[in-house]
């Protein structure tokens, strides 16, 4: 029995318990809240990972740049690229949500008294003194994220100074990184558990309302990857990199449909650095610099899902965000992309990061889990998509590659 349980891959269960748990919700009305707090157990487990999960990774991921300086200009513009094209996209994802308001006129109220409000009311200037860590266990008792991605960044910083001195430190980092992607994979196995609880409960209060938003919600996931992928990476091709966008998506399609079928960019990264080689001609230095580093911290479709997913929450629950919101949802989006694991789900961990910062409930993640798969799908073909882009791109202006093994890259 158990064994038949977990030979089916976790997005099905995932997908199954939605269903399951909008059917029984239907079925079981107001009722279904006796449920409810399977969803909370899971909801909490998630937030248990935050703190270890962005502490572990970001140090980890900031000290393999420390490789930066090998690799001196190739480093700069990489990191640039990635940080500008994730901008654009989180940007993107707060425009299409603020435009088509996926999550308005969905009326709440049925399930407002089951959530915690997260207060809100920080000004400019108390969010400049809050991201000063005045104790960095403070901090992390308090699940704190910003102040604690400053820490995270002083002391990795701090480990690349210390050169030899700080190698044992690198070796606790990288090790606690996997150790928490394989924490994140054991906790990833309730989400059944708290999808169906939460849907049960979410569509007996609130019914039919709530389906459709998820489902414009997804079709805007879809829409935003796309422009990611035809717009912003075939702009950065044609003008920057000055080569055919055809060639270059016909090289990179293998990548994309593993991203796509295995969500997860860390499983793809042997695919994506073959057609970045050998179909799309990029040299082996900086292809294997910028595909493996992008692979763990340059994540557009991911970062564009963080901005969507968190105006959806807060016009679910009438939550009015300002211009400075917006702002700080840029940044932290930015940031949990960068801080994200490339593996299945970890968009949706992020989550907990980015609303925590704006005052979102948490509970609108439960209410997303359901359909994340799908979601998580396309953005992690944009995210690989996005690690070749910029392989080409940087390739192209420090003379690293082969431009003829591009052109012929129909014959691969
Ligand atoms: N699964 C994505 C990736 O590996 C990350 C995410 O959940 O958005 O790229």
């Amino acid at each position: 029995m158990l064994s038949f349980w977990f030979n089916i891959p976790l997005w099905q269960r995932v997908i199954g318990a939605l269903i399951l748990g909008i059917i029984t919700g239907f079925l079981w009305g107001p009722e279904a809240e006796s449920i409810k707090w399977i969803g909370d157990f899971f909801i909490k487990s998630i937030k248990m990972l935050v703190v270890p999960l962005i502490f572990f990774s970001l140090v980890s991921g900031i000290v393999a740049i420390g490789d930066l300086r090998k690799l001196g200009r190739v480093g700069g513009r990489t990191i640039l690229m990635f940080v500008v094209t994730g901008q654009i996209a989180v940007w993107l994802g707060i425009a299409l949500a603020a435009i088509i308001q996926p999550g308005a006129g969905v009326d709440t109220s049925a399930i407002q008294k089951g959530i915690t409000p997260v207060p809100n009311d920080a000004s400019a200037v108390d969010l400049i003194l809050s991201i000063v860590p005045e104790s960095p266990v403070q901090v992390m008792a308090d699940a704190n994220v910003l102040p604690l991605i400053v820490f995270a960044m002083l002391i990795a910083i701090g480990i690349l100074m210390a050169k030899k001195d700080g190698e044992p430190l690198i070796k606790i980092f990288d090790s606690g990184a996997i150790v928490m992607q394989k924490v994140t994979m054991i906790i990833m196995e309730l989400t059944p558990f708290g999808v169906f609880a939460l849907m049960a409960w979410v569509s007996g209060a609130l019914g039919l309302d709530a389906l459709q938003s998820l489902a414009i919600l997804v079709g805007l996931n879809y829409l935003g990857c796309l422009i990611i992928i035809l717009v912003i990476y075939s702009a950065m091709i044609k003008f920057l990199a000055r080569l055919p966008v055809g060639d270059f998506f016909r090289g990179i399609v293998d990548a994309m449909a593993v991203g796509y079928s295995t969500a997860s960019s860390s499983a793809t990264l042997p695919v994506t650095l073959r057609c970045t080689q050998r179909n799309l001609g990029v040299s082996q230095s900086v292809s294997s610099f910028v595909v493996s580093l992008g692979s763990t911290i340059n994540m557009d479709g991911t970062a564009m899902y963080l901005g969507l997913a968190t105006l959806f929450g807060a016009q679910l629950f009438g939550i009015d965000l300002t211009w400075g919101d917006y702002v700080m949802i840029s940044i932290t989006a930015t940031l949990g992309s960068i801080g994200a694991a490339g593996i299945p789900g970890t968009g949706l961990i992020m989550m907990a990061l980015v609303f925590g910062s704006v005052g979102v409930p948490l509970e609108t993640i439960a209410f997303i889990a359901g359909v994340d798969r799908i979601m998580d799908m396309m953005r992690t073909a944009t995210n690989v998509t996005g690690d070749s882009a910029v392989a080409v791109t940087v390739a192209v202006m420090t003379d690293e590659i082969d431009v003829k093994e591009m052109v012929s890259a129909d014959d691969v």
